[in-house]
């Protein structure tokens, strides 16, 4: 289950991964947490079009549900209002009624009732600082991290269902600064212009994160891509996401990355390249839950980690210096 603020940040935050473990057949389900429908047009050649201005909404559900079909996974609403990004010096307020300014017991007892029907074993969502400074970004990890203590809690929303213990949660990690770089310095050697320079500039004195799993998913890119262009009010064909040669990107960067934020089986201390190792398919039962350590990113250097894709990553890294940061841009 893959917890998200709006229509198209899926496809473009693990939306690969997605694709590629609903093709080996495994049930992936997003929740898409708000309508978008505060969104603008972001694609210049559909521009001051009124028929979509008159119903963005509309066009966000339609967008939304191709995306889906492109990526072979279910997707349901967890029915709030988009809380648009504030723009201003000073912000101005959020608008009633909106995600952001909801009460967690009702946004969380939401997704609990979602996750106690679906019973997802591994969840996946933003970190804490929502990747992008959006507040539904900031909720929609506040609001993941809570409902997945809820749903295996009895004694919580006890009308919402069942308990149901989810064994991994884990934050996208969708544009590591490990990734950029790699894709950035193989673009220049193959005399591209790469379109990360003002990106990775802007970044360099920010906190690094390091991702903990990465999952081999290129042969899913098309699939994505797909799901991109199907959010089309939203994303630009020109734009940022197709800025990067395909067969490059596959290349140079055949994965996404998730970096592991609770655990509820032991996992070993190695970069993962499944985001289901460890897991009991038969979950874990009734009685309390035990959680386990988390690796750290050091732990998992520490162990020499990598499996198969070691040296692509060894290169990567030794490019990055010191590992990846959560930040991720926003469609
Ligand atoms: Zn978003």
């Amino acid at each position: 289950m893959a917890v998200h603020a709006h229509p198209d940040d899926e496809s473009s935050k693990g939306a690969a991964t997605m694709a590629r473990y609903a093709a080996e057949g495994a049930r992936v389900r997003v929740v898409t947490c708000t309508g978008g429908e505060r969104g603008d047009i972001l694609n210049p050649r559909l521009a001051g079009r009124e028929d979509i201005l008159r119903d963005m909404p509309g066009y966000r559900r339609r967008e939304m549900a191709a995306a889906a079909a492109a990526l072979g996974v279910e997707q349901v609403w967890l029915g709030f209002v988009d809380s648009g990004l504030p723009e201003g010096d000073p912000l101005p307020p959020l608008p009633e009624g909106c995600f952001a300014l909801e009460p967690l017991d009702v946004t969380v007892g939401a997704l609990v009732r979602q996750i106690r029907e679906f019973r997802p074993h591994v969840m996946t969502c933003y970190d804490e600082n929502g990747g992008y400074p959006h507040p539904d970004h900031i909720m929609a990890h506040k609001v993941a991290v809570a409902a997945f203590d809820a749903a295996a809690d009895p004694t919580a929303y006890p009308e919402a269902g069942a308990p149901w213990a989810v064994e991994k949660l884990y934050y996208d990690v969708s544009f590591s600064i490990t990734r950029i770089e790699a894709v950035d310095a193989a673009l220049r050697e193959r005399g591209y212009e790469s379109p990360f320079d003002g990106w990775l500039h802007s970044r360099r004195d920010r906190p690094r994160r390091r991702a903990t799993a990465r999952v081999h998913c290129a042969e899913h890119f098309p699939q994505r891509d797909a799901a991109l262009r199907a959010h089309a009010t939203q994303i630009d064909p020109d734009g940022f996401f197709f800025a990067v040669p395909r067969d490059v990107e596959a290349e140079v960067w055949p994965y996404e990355e998730f970096e592991l934020a609770r655990t509820r089986v032991p996992v070993e201390p190695v970069m993962e390249d499944d985001l289901f190792a460890g897991v009991r398919l038969a979950g874990l039962g009734e009685g309390p839950v035990r959680e386990y350590p988390v690796p750290t990113a050091g732990d998992v250097r520490a162990a020499g980690a990598p499996g198969h894709d070691r040296e692509a990553v060894e290169r990567a890294g030794a490019r990055a210096g010191d590992g990846a940061d959560g930040g991720r841009l926003e469609a």
